[in-house]
């Protein structure tokens, strides 16, 4: 089966690549686990000029990356060269930190002397998407390496540019030869690398779909995972918020990266007395992005990943009207080459509709009144979801309070959800669990050894 590069601008086919091979796969995963081997006993030092190394690399070619990411998945180059940037600032940050984070930790009480280390596995499996080609890579990518791991890729069929892009950086980076590499595999060759025995573990960032699957084939195997899936975030505009900077914020997010990403705000939740306001708002707000080529720096959306995904989302926009909801702006597959999607905002949709528990990914914001606290919060953990959430008012004290009520890994006030380097990442309910980045990220894929004596 071929694996292949396809403009979602244009629809022009880019590159076309052969899948690897089972027996090209296993020598892989093999020659990975050998390298893993020197890799385990290398310095903190030594893993972190390799990361430094791949740092300097990533901006020195920034603006080539931000063009790949365009062409193949329709990233706005600007977003693209930012993605880059934060990629960066990752591999610096392990570098930095990651030897604190993963010092031996003594611990009083237990025999004359004890104390926590933090071992390396072997090869962890990444099963990553298209929405963030380099980011979602790097961020496991980064502290995996620094803790000693070895890491294999097996990245979204559709941009398969990106991920040999990826595997060059930290060949270039002078890291140990096959510590990083890329499975140029179809999903259906997951199990097979699973199977190796040098790989112990494996982070998913996608569909709850994929997300099931890879996690029974993991589980069947006893090799943990960390699973990183879709969310339907809340943003709870309260009577006092900043409107101004609500919607700057609400725009940014839901129409960042055309929508697809997990982290966007989808469901706003919206105080009555100031619905009105906060609606009229967003619509000159999401009316004023400019549309158009990726590779453009004046565009602030491009096409979406591809013409399926486009026709679900219309088809789910299409479902919220049959259940009583109204169109406000956008919502109808526009004519023309692309997998373009104008911004759409949808009003008016029962809250006991179907289409509600659903993950909308793609520029489309689904706006709910409500008339108290309690209301707010009691539709916003109304999903399977529990990603991340927001709250807008100027009453940081009620806000606060109001985070311990909601039902997901990250709440943020009057900000931008958003993946930090030194936050912990993930979800519950279906949103998935574990975490990425912080310090609990880099510890999720070691042995916590516990080492005691007397
Ligand atoms: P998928 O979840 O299908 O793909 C993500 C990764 O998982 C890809 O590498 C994919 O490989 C792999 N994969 C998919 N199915 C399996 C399987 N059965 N076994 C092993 N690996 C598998 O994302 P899509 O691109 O299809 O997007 C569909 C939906 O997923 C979106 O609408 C959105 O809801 C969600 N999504 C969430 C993301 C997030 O950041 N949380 C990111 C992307 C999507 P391959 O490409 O070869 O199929």
């Amino acid at each position: 089966m071929a694996i292949q590069s396809l403009n979602p601008a244009t629809g022009e086919v880019l590159a076309t690549f052969d899948e690897y091979t089972p027996e090209q796969t296993n020598d892989i995963l093999t020659s990975t686990a050998t390298a893993w081997k020197t890799w385990r006993t290398t310095t903190f030092a030594e893993r972190a000029a390799c990361l430094q190394r791949a740092a300097t690399l990533l901006r020195e070619q920034k603006t080539r990356l931000a063009e790949t990411i365009a062409l193949e998945m329709g990233k706005p180059i600007r977003q693209g060269s930012a993605e880059v940037e934060k990629c960066a600032a990752v591999c610096e940050y392990y570098a930095q930190e990651g030897e604190a984070m993963l010092a031996p930790q003594p611990v009083d009480g237990p025999g004359r002397k004890a104390y926590i280390t933090f071992e390396p596995l072997g090869t962890v499996l990444t099963v990553m998407p298209w929405n963030y080609p380099l980011w979602q890579v790097f961020r496991i990518a980064a502290p995996s390496l620094m803790a000693g791991n070895g890491v294999v890729l097996k990245h979204a069929s559709n941009v398969p540019q990106c991920a040999l892009a990826i595997e060059q950086i930290f060949k270039d980076a002078g890291c140990l030869e096959n510590i990083f590499r890329t499975l140029l595999i179809g999903a259906r060759q997951v199990e097979a690398v699973l199977d190796h025995p040098s790989v112990f573990a494996v982070s998913l960032t996608g569909s709850e779909y994929a997300g099931q699957k890879v996690a029974a084939a993991a589980g069947a195997r006893l090799k943990k995972t960390v699973m990183e899936l879709g969310g339907s975030d809340p943003f709870i505009v309260m009577p006092d918020a900043d409107l101004d900077e609500a919607v700057k914020v609400a725009t940014h997010s839901r129409c960042g990266n055309t929508g697809q990403a997990c982290i966007a705000a989808k469901r706003f939740i919206v105080f009555d007395t100031v619905y009105d306001a906060f609606v009229t708002r967003l619509e000159e707000s999401m009316s004023r992005l400019v549309i158009g080529d990726p590779l453009d720096q004046a565009t602030d959306m491009g096409p979406m990943s591809s013409t399926t995904l486009r026709a679900e989302l219309q088809g789910q926009i299409d479902r919220c009207v049959e259940a009583g909801g109204t169109i406000r702006m956008g919502g109808a597959t526009p004519k023309g080459p692309g997998a373009y999607y104008p911004p759409t905002i949808i009003t008016d949709v029962p809250r006991t509709a179907a289409i509600c528990q659903e993950e909308f990914f793609g520029p489309a914001a689904l706006i709910f009144s409500v008339s108290s606290e309690e209301e707010a919060l009691a539709l916003a953990n109304d999903t399977p979801f529990g990603l991340g959430g927001s709250i807008w008012s100027q009453d940081e004290e009620s806000a606060l309070a109001m985070t311990s009520e909601i039902r997901t890994g990250g709440v943020f006030v009057n900000g931008l959800v958003r993946s930090s380097l030194h936050l912990p990442f993930g979800g519950v309910g279906n949103s998935g669990y574990g975490r990425e980045l912080g310090t609990y990220g880099i510890r999720e894929f070691t042995n916590v050894k516990s080492v005691c004596v007397g």
